[in-house]
């Protein structure tokens, strides 16, 4: 079906131009409100304003723009009813075939430092989703669009086939725009229900609406006889997984997926150049240096064993000496900000091994959520990075400069490894890792025991607990194994027990205060 009219009514102006003069060119005519009727008629293209095709002024500051009969019937009319076209016919209403809407910037409006609830009120669009609306549900005849990016795909297909799009682009291009209407109104939804009866901020909205959008089908599962996908959420940070490019490789699984997340978020929290790999879920090998090919050493070092088929993870540009050693280990997945040429060259040598990129920049998402049967827990992330100033020296003994680095690395450490952790580390590297044990002296004892497998004595070690020792025994299983200095939360009962216990063995031990469990 040839298009003939189009209407165009847009906040985000981008690309806007050129789009109307590629529909003039295929003979569309163009009907569109005040602002944006005005920025083409000055680029010295011929529309029809909203306000002289229904012959009514846009009032009440915009509100009332394009909700108006001879706009909602052109748009709703069936073009397979000849009812319906008799009808239009009647009442002088002409046919839109072609909506391009994109509506008022509320999300971008609430995320400004200082909007105000009017500000967000006035940046509710109205006339916009029902255009969408009213030409998606009509997508027999309506092509909507609702993103700028489709723009160019729009136009081609209109110029290769004289002025008609297929019935699958519509269909396609009317799912999109019901999952942006309905995106829309989930984030007005959760502002306004976050919103208490004094209009002040809670944390947690009344109903929490989340929208995500497929990126794309996984395989399988954790396990092969589970079916699963992946989910982009509606807003993402720069720097999260979820905006990965893969440069070479096998299609990422669902388990690789889980694992860089968990490589990539520990590696972006260390300044100086790091190497993480993570093996189901927790870190093997953790390690800082001055470069990122002895990190890398040092990080493989800790479990060369674990290491095996692991995911290794980069906080700098992953370079050709760094990934010649890599290439003699199994590895599934290598994520960094960025892969030299040169690496890339040499990569190729291995091409199931996927290469990831990812912009290195930190921020989170601001929930971070956990499916329960039944329902969902939701908290901010755990995004506390502690500092020097944080830390309370509670023994006699104080840690020397080196004994302090090496504790606030083991410390980052300590954060990304499940509970219950126990972390030696020494000189930047983690040489003993203890994870996921129901008990903390069962993580202590663990991660002396790999510590000893990998050929690492524990004299002069620093260990990070997760959370504070409810005993003075876990704290000697850790001094007897060799560690000189401790960083915990604090926080037991028996803080005093610990407290003497550590200084009876001349160690010195700083809290934190805050505490970093991992389930
Ligand atoms: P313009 O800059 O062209 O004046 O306005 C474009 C914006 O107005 C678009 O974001 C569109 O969704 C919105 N819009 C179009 N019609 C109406 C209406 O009747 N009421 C409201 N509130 N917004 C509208």
């Amino acid at each position: 079906m040839i298009i003939k009219q189009a209407l165009i009514s847009v906040s985000d102006k981008t690309g806007i131009i050129d789009l109307a003069q590629r529909l003039i060119d295929c003979g569309i005519r163009i009907i569109s409100t005040g602002g944006t009727a005005k920025l083409l008629s000055e680029a010295g293209i011929s529309v029809l304003e909203v306000s002289n095709y229904t012959d009514f002024p846009e009032m009440l500051d915009g509100r009332i723009k394009t909700l108006h009969p001879k706009i909602h019937a052109g748009i709703l009319a069936r073009n397979d009813l000849p009812d319906h076209q008799q009808a239009l016919d009647h009442a002088s209403i002409l046919n839109i075939e072609l909506v391009i809407v994109n509506l008022y910037p509320f999300r971008q409006t609430i995320a400004e430092k200082n909007s105000t609830l009017m500000d967000a009120i006035e940046n509710i669009d109205i006339g916009g989703p029902t255009m969408i609306r009213a030409a998606a549900k009509n997508y027999q005849k309506v092509t909507v669009i609702t993103d700028p990016l489709d723009y160019s795909s729009l136009c081609s297909e209109l110029e290769a086939n004289n002025g008609s799009i297929s019935l699958t682009t519509r269909f396609k291009l009317a799912q999109k725009a019901f999952a942006h209407t309905a995106s829309y109104d989930s984030a007005i939804s959760n502002y306004l229900t976050a919103l208490d009866e004094n209009f002040h901020q809670k944390d947690f909205p009344e109903s929490l609406n989340l929208n995500f959008t497929i990126a794309q089908n996984l395989r399988y599962g954790e396990n092969p006889h589970q079916k699963a996908a992946f989910y982009r959420d509606s807003i993402i940070p720069l720097g999260s997984l979820a905006n990965y490019q893969q440069l070479q490789g096998k299609e990422l699984s669902y388990n690789n997926i889980a694992d860089t997340d968990a490589a990539w978020e520990c590696v972006k929290t260390f300044d100086k150049p790091a190497c993480v790999i993570v093996k189901h879920a927790n870190p093997c090998g953790i390690a800082i240096s001055e470069s990122i090919l002895h990190a890398y050493q040092l990080a493989f070092a800790t479990d060369p064993i674990s290491a095996f088929g692991g995911i290794i993870a980069f906080n700098r540009a992953l370079d050709k000496d760094t990934t010649e050693k890599i290439l003699k280990q199994f590895v599934e997945v290598i994520i960094a900000p960025e892969i030299t040429p040169e690496a890339q060259q040499l990569l190729l040598q291995k091409n199931n091994i996927r290469v990831l990129v990812v912009p290195l920049q930190t921020g989170n998402s601001i929930y971070d959520l956990k499916r329960i049967g039944g329902g969902l827990l939701v908290q901010t992330p755990d995004s506390y990075n502690i500092e020097e100033s944080d830390l309370t020296v509670v023994t006699q003994a104080k840690p020397t400069p080196q004994q302090l680095d090496d504790l606030l690395f083991a410390w980052r450490a300590a954060k990304f490894v499940k509970s219950n952790a126990i972390i030696y580390c020494r000189n930047g590297q983690t040489i003993g890792i203890g994870a996921g044990q129901m008990s903390r002296i069962d993580s202590a004892r663990i991660a002396s025991i790999k510590a000893q497998q990998a050929g690492f004595t524990l004299t002069n070690a620093v260990v990070a607990s997760d959370a504070f020792f409810p005993f003075r025994d876990g704290l000697d299983v850790v001094v007897q194994a060799g560690a000189t200095a401790v960083i915990q939360p604090g926080g037991s009962i028996r803080d005093d027990e610990v407290i003497a216990a550590a200084d009876e063995q001349g160690i010195s031990m700083i809290f934190t205060g805050i505490r970093h469990f991992r389930h």
